[in-house]
């Protein structure tokens, strides 16, 4: 079982090749560090341990963390539903430069803004319906274990001290940039936080340790006081939690250099134990209106912003209609599409409800499309174009009154249950007297061929926010 915890690292990728399924399942996904979909096997049967970058809390969150956390949240929920026993975990970086700054300009104690912007993160988290996260670690409650990486990191070696602070040698790790694809001495190229000190050994060695300066927060250490690099702390928590090896490790595209690299070499020089994680899965990066989101650009969108717009089903529709790996573009045409698209399976799981007919209608073929779709390293466009499909061929039934109460309640609960994992539709409201009433007097009108009366009727249910529409069975009615 499990090669791959031991042994050496000098071709990752045949050490990989060389695996058998434990379970025959046939999950499969796509590992950054590969470069290839490989089966998902975990480490110990059917555990799976992830961990997920979380934000730094120093602002609202934006609509890019929502894509990334969505994704994931997907990722897990469906991990779960074929039976894989996931623990989820996240971290939540409350000590930071950025936070620093901000707690400043604002005049925060920096930990009163943490706290305040971690806590508005799980509001908009459950607004969106991300709930799958087993445990959230708060950087600063794991202070005893970031002091002990650095100094197993010092003792091993891997790490010097100079005034300001200590570092991770990066000529003492070869494989530093697997990753990513780059070299450790191309990383002056870094797209972010890469600590700058005059004294370091070489120009991409990042900092483990960062030594107090007036005014900030800082910890003991045998270093004095000091406070940890932003790498340090993602190794300490998932070292405590789920120990020098781990299954699947997320995050956006950003994070795979220097963040992730870092990680790998803090991890892997303190346990000799390699690959840190089997795993990496990173998600596609956030446009808005194909650009880079950013204050200065005025395209910054909150996720809160967004949800004064769309509801979080939309949202998470938008979402999920791209594949989680490729870029996503927002854009108000684009939001309005997805809007119009998930009405189109509304309606239709709406009318479920109301049929009556004679005629069976197997959802066989679509559960195995539906399956191999998330099979394939989670292609939720496949999916849902699987979906659209199984809406239009029984729609024809169910416009001609055909479709058996039987077969659409076999989709209703296959419905209900990819939407534990998608968490896209609404429970159906009942529709209230005084509409059914209009909607009688509609088809009166209409029998009597007053399609003026019958219009008005339309007109008047629509401003009470009511939707009527006809079909070869009847009139329908639905909330707008
Ligand atoms: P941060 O708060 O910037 O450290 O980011 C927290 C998480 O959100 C990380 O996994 C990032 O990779 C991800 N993230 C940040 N910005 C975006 C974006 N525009 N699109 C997608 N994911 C993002």
């Amino acid at each position: 079982m499990a090669e791959w915890l031991c042994g050496g690292l000098q071709n990752r990728s045949r050490e990989f090749d060389s695996l058998s399924p434990l379970h025959g399942d046939r999950m499969k996904v796509f590992n950054t560090l590969t470069r290839k979909k490989e089966e998902l096997i975990p480490i110990n049967g059917n555990k799976i341990n992830l961990f997920v970058c979380g934000p730094t809390v120093y602002d609202n969150s934006h609509i890019g963390h929502a894509r990334t956390y969505v994704s994931f949240d997907v990722v897990v929920k469906y991990l779960r539903s074929k039976g894989f026993d996931v623990t989820y975990l996240q971290n939540i970086t409350d000590i930071d430069d950025k936070i620093i700054i901000r707690a400043k300009e604002s005049g925060k104690k920096p930990s009163e803004l943490a706290k305040e912007f971690a806590e508005k993160y799980f509001e908009d988290m459950k607004k969106l319906g991300v709930d799958s996260v087993n445990k959230y670690a708060f950087a600063t409650h794991y202070m005893k274990e970031i002091i002990e990486q650095v100094r197993s990191l010092l003792e091993k070696g891997f790490a010097y001290e100079i005034e300001d602070g200590i570092y991770f040698d990066l000529s003492k790790f070869k494989e530093y940039g697997e990753l990513s694809g780059r070299k450790a001495l191309e990383s002056e190229d870094a797209v972010s936080r890469i600590d700058d000190s005059v004294n370091k050994r070489n120009k991409g060695d990042f900092c483990l340790w960062k030594k107090s300066k007036l005014g900030e927060p800082s910890w003991d250490s045998p270093w004095g006081k000091g406070r940890p690099g932003w790498h340090i702390e993602d190794t300490a928590i998932t070292g405590k939690e789920f120990g020098p090896q781990y299954d699947i490790h997320g995050g956006a595209r950003d994070l795979m250099f220097p963040h992730h690299e870092a990680e790998i070499a803090q991890m892997e020089s303190i346990s000799g134990k390699k690959p840190m994680v089997r795993y990496w899965m990173h998600s596609g990066f956030l446009n808005v209106d194909n650009q880079k989101m950013s204050k200065s650009l005025g395209n910054f969108i909150t996720i809160r912003q967004a949800l004064e717009k769309y509801d979080s089903q939309t949202l998470r529709f938008f979402f999920i209609s791209t594949h989680y790996k490729s870029p996503i573009n927002y854009t108000k045409e684009s939001l309005e599409v997805s809007k119009k698209s998930l009405e189109r399976i509304q309606i239709f799981v709406d009318s479920l409800k109301d049929v009556d007919g004679k005629e069976m209608f197997s959802i066989q073929g679509f559960k195995k499309r539906f399956e191999e779709a998330m099979d394939d390293d989670f292609n939720t466009p496949n999916a849902l174009a699987a979906i659209f499909d199984l809406v239009r061929d029984a729609n024809r039934l169910i416009s001609k009154g055909l479709l058996s109460k039987k077969s659409a309640e076999e989709m209703l609960g296959e419905f209900k249950r990819i939407d534990k994992m998608f968490s896209i539709l609404k429970e159906k409201k009942e529709t209230p007297e005084e509409i059914k009433k209009m909607v009688k007097e509609r088809e009166e009108a209409r029998k009597n061929k007053d399609f003026k009366k019958a219009d008005e009727i339309r007109e008047k249910i629509k401003s009470k926010g009511w939707v009527v529409e006809d079909s070869d069975s009847g009139p329908k009615t639905r909330k707008k």
